[in-house]
This record gives structure tokens, C-alpha cells and sequence, in this order.
């Protein structure tokens, strides 16, 4: 016997409940804004089930979860996540940045902890369906330049409470209107010590689970009460580099035994950091843009990922080879670090009225196709 195939994500069978109670909108740099807890007026939920697939996708009034007290996700940490932003043009259009890029790491994450797998590209219409009506009112288009953070998450669901592969799941999104990144002029990081990893080979660094955030936020949060923006998370006994907080994390500088000026940034490979869609980004821009002749003033830069060591870049800055280190993410974006604390020793890399050239101009590049300004195939419009 043939074993019949199940119904697939689809958005095109999207049911829409309007709420009759619009939420207050918070205004730009607000302290309801900066709370990063006003969502939007809807939400988009879809079940699935072992038994019977996916369910229809329905738009919904923003509203609380009706899980059970045995949800996989409670005990299990069963629990992947996508963020992402929906940018309001200069034109006038709603964009999203690469969406299918987060479609696709939705259902690697999805796969490491046993939930179903989709379409990646449902993912992106199902967030065109709730911006098309949340659009209009919390991205007003006589706002240009404004941008919604966008909470794609798949959690496991059910009433058994036996360790075992979730037998049910719940696919939510919701969009809450987010501070501008870019008022932050450096950031502080303070390096991790070997009692406190955020990824290890073999492990899940490389999804987007929320187990992988939930034990990073004891020394998150040392680093926060001490006055630093994020931490840089160290791998091993030789300290590698791997990422910042919630960012990739670059360097620029001069390679001494090559006489090149390099744009370095930890590899996928080892398995242990997010493979980041802003660091993709920024790679594919510097490869095409910066790799081979002077833009704007900066040297062309030669485009290494590889392993990198606390010790390299400790030496480097000593010998004066550092050009500028910047982080790339969704939340921060394309972010120059000032600061790394690194046990007694504060690395300085930028320093008060100073530029960080490099990270100006792929910010600049960024924005242009996020907000419209330029036509690219990574903007896609709502
Ligand atoms: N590393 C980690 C650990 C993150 O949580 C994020 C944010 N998703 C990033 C890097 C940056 O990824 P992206 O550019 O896709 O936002």
C-alpha cells in the first residue's frame, strides 16, 4: 500500500480573522518601542499534527498561546526560531531582506530538534499575508526608512509527556516594532571564559534553537550588568573566535606575512556558529565590491573565513594591523565594535570620534537594497 502523503504548509489556503480592537502603535524611540513587547495587531499560527500534516495558516488577532501543560517545548526544549526584519521603503513598498534565506534555516533548525519540515518559501508568504494587513498601520508609508522585527517560531506541541519525536507542533509568526540599531555608535563585548561556551563541534550551534540562547543568558547578563553590549563567545583551548552575542563577528586587518588587508570572519564548517544571513551578505558584497579595487577611499580587501584565535587578534592590535571589527546580525546590524575586554586587557578598536570605513560601506550598500534605493535580487517586495 501507497502511504498517503500529507498536506504541506501552504499560505494560499490562509484563513484571515481581523481583530476589531486595533493596538496603540508605539512611537519611534519610545519607551513602549524600546520594551520590544508591543506586537503587532495579528499573528499567524499554523498547527500540525503526525496524523494529518499541516493545517490551514490562520491570520489571527495577536493573542496568547493555549498550549498544554505537556508540551514538548516545555520539557524538551523543542523550540527553533527565525528573526528577521520588514523594511518600509523610500518608495513606499514593504520589502523583506533574503527571506528564503530564513526559510531555509527555519527548516534546518526545525530538522536538529525532530519538528516537521515545509517549503521555505511558504514561510516568506505567510509573513507577506500578516504584513499586507499590519503593513498599512505600523509601517506607515509616509514613514520611510522604518522596519519591523519579524518572529518566525516553531515549537513542539502535545499531550504526551514521554521523551519521543513531538507528535504535534504550532508554526507562529509575530512582528514587534523594534529601537533603530543604528543610533549605537560602538559596541563594548567581553570575551568569554572556558567555563561558560556557547557552542561545541557536534553540537547545535549552527541552528537556530532557543536551547542554544536560554544557558548563554547567565553570562549575557554578567556582561550587561558590567556595562558591556554582548558577549564574544571563545571555542577551545586555543580561544577562537566564533561570534558576538547575537552576531557574526569580522575583523579587518593586515596580514603581516601576506602584506594583504583581509576581511576575516570565523567558518561554518566547525559547525559551532550561526551560519548568519547578514554575514552571508556581507561576504557576497565584500567578494564582489571590495575584493578587487579601492572604493570610497578603503583598500581593496581579500575575503578569509577561517579560524582565528583571542591570541591572533591580541598580537594584531599590538602591532598596530587592526583596521576595525564590526558585527553583522539582524537585531544590531552592521554594528563597529569600539571595545573587547579580554580579562584585564581592554582591546580598543575605535576610539572616540573615530570612523569604522569598512563597516560604513556595506552598511550603506545594505540599507540601499533593504529600503529600495537599490534594485537587487535580495529585496523581495510585499
Ligand atoms: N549569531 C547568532 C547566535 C544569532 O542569534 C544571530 C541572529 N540571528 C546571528 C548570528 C546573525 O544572523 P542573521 O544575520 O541571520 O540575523
Amino acid at each position: 500500500s501507497i502511504a498517503p502523503t500529507l498536506p504541506e504548509l501552504d499560505a494560499s489556503f490562509i484563513k484571515v480573522t481581523r481583530t476589531t480592537t486595533p493596538r496603540e502603535v508605539p512611537l519611534p524611540g519610545s519607551p513602549e518601542e524600546l520594551s520590544h513587547s508591543h506586537c503587532t495587531d495579528h499573528m499567524v499560527t499554523v498547527r500540525w499534527t503526525s496524523s494529518a500534516g499541516w493545517d490551514t495558516p490562520e491570520v489571527k488577532p495577536f493573542q496568547n498561546l493555549s498550549i498544554p501543560p505537556t508540551a514538548s517545548c516545555l520539557h524538551y526544549a523543542t523550540e527553533c526560531f527565525e528573526g528577521m526584519k520588514a523594511y518600509r521603503g523610500y518608495d513606499g513598498k514593504l520589502r523583506l531582506f533574503r527571506p528564503d534565506c530564513n526559510g531555509e534555516r527555519l527548516v534546518m533548525s526545525s530538522q536538529r530538534i525532530s519538528l516537521p519540515g515545509f517549503k521555505p518559501e511558504e514561510l516568506k508568504l505567510l509573513i507577506a499575508k500578516l504584513l499586507q494587513i499590519d503593513g498599512p498601520r505600523w509601517l506607515p508609508k509616509d514613514r520611510p526608512g522604518r522596519f519591523l522585527y519579524i518572529r518566525p517560531t516553531l515549537i513542539g506541541n502535545g499531550t504526551q509527556l514521554g521523551v519521543q519525536v513531538p507528535k504535534e507542533a504550532l508554526l507562529f509568526i509575530i512582528a514587534v516594532p523594534w529601537p533603530d540599531p543604528s543610533q549605537k555608535i560602538g559596541l563594548k563585548l567581553l570575551a568569554s571564559r572556558p567555563e561558560t561556551i556557547r557552542a561545541w563541534p557536534g553540537g547545535f550551534g549552527s541552528a537556530k534553537l532557543g536551547a542554544n540562547y536560554g544557558p548563554s543568558l547567565q553570562f549575557h547578563g554578567q556582561a550587561q550588568a558590567a556595562g558591556f553590549d554582548q558577549a564574544l563567545w571563545l571555542f577551545g583551548p586555543d580561544r577562537q573566535i566564533t561570534e558576538a552575542g547575537a552576531s557574526n563577528f569580522f575583523l579587518v586587518w593586515d596580514n603581516k606575512t601576506t602584506g594583504k588587508r583581509e576581511l576575516v570572519t570565523a567558518p561554518l564548517d566547525t559547525q559551532i556558529i550561526l551560519p548568519g544571513i547578514t554575514r552571508r551578505s556581507v561576504l557576497e558584497l565584500a567578494l564582489s565590491r571590495l575584493a578587487t579595487k579601492q572604493v570610497g577611499g578603503l583598500a581593496p580587501v581579500e575575503v578569509v573565513e577561517r579560524t582565528f584565535t583571542m591570541d591572533e587578534l591580541t598580537q594584531a592590535w599590538k602591532e598596530g594591523c587592526i583596521v576595525e571589527a564590526f558585527v553583522s546580525g539582524t537585531a544590531f546590524f552592521i554594528t563597529p565594535i569600539m571595545l573587547i575586554r579580554d580579562g584585564d586587557l581592554d582591546i580598543t578598536l575605535l576610539s572616540e570620534g573615530e570612523r569604522a570605513g569598512y563597516a560604513a560601506q556595506i552598511k550603506t550598500w545594505l540599507e540601499a537594497i533593504m529600503y529600495g534605493r537599490e534594485e537587487h535580487e535580495w529585496a523581495y517586495v510585499i
